[in-house]
C-alpha cells in the first residue's frame, strides 16, 4: 500500500463500507427474541445487510439466508426480521422447489383474481402466514415491554 493511500481520510472508507453487503448470524439477544421459529433454524439463519433489494422490497429470504435493506428503522427491522424468519421456516419445511412453486402459483392466481401486483403479492399463502405470525410475534413482544 502506498503512503498516499494510507493517508486517505477514514470517513470516506467508512462511507463506502456502509454500501457493502455485510453478513452475520443472529445475536444472542435475537436468538432469544425470535421465539416463533425453532432454535435450530434461528442458529442456522444468516443475515445479510444490503443497500437495496431489486423490486423495491425491504427483505428477501432464500433458504436460511435473509437479505435486509440497510436503511430500515429499528422497529421496521425487527418486525421484518420476524416475518422473514417465518419464510426461513417455510423454506426448511417445503424445500426450495415446493416453496417457489407454491409462491409463484399463488402469485399468478392472485394476479388473475385481483389484477394488481400488490394485491397478488399480499394474497400469496406463504406471505399471509408470514404476515400473520410476525404480527402475533410483534403483539407478544410489544405487550411484554
Ligand atoms: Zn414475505
Amino acid at each position: 500500500m502506498s503512503r498516499w493511500k494510507a493517508s486517505q481520510p477514514k470517513r470516506s472508507v467508512g462511507g463506502l463500507a456502509k454500501l457493502r453487503p455485510s453478513s452475520r448470524r443472529l445475536s444472542a439477544f435475537e436468538l432469544d427474541l425470535y421465539d416463533h421459529i425453532s432454535p435450530e433454524l434461528r442458529a442456522k439463519t444468516r443475515l445479510i445487510s444490503v443497500p437495496f433489494i431489486p423490486g423495491g422490497y425491504d427483505g428477501m429470504t432464500l433458504g436460511p439466508i435473509v437479505l435486509l435493506k440497510q436503511s430500515l428503522s429499528t422497529d421496521a427491522y425487527s418486525v421484518l426480521l420476524a416475518h422473514e424468519l417465518v419464510h426461513v421456516r417455510q423454506w426448511k419445511e417445503l424445500g426450495a422447489r415446493r416453496f417457489l412453486s407454491s409462491y409463484l402459483a399463488d402469485f399468478v392466481k392472485g394476479l388473475k383474481t385481483h389484477r394488481s401486483w400488490r394485491a397478488a403479492y399480499r394474497s400469496i399463502g406463504l406471505e399471509v402466514e408470514a404476515r400473520d405470525l410476525a404480527g402475533e410475534w410483534q403483539k407478544r413482544h410489544s405487550s411484554a415491554r
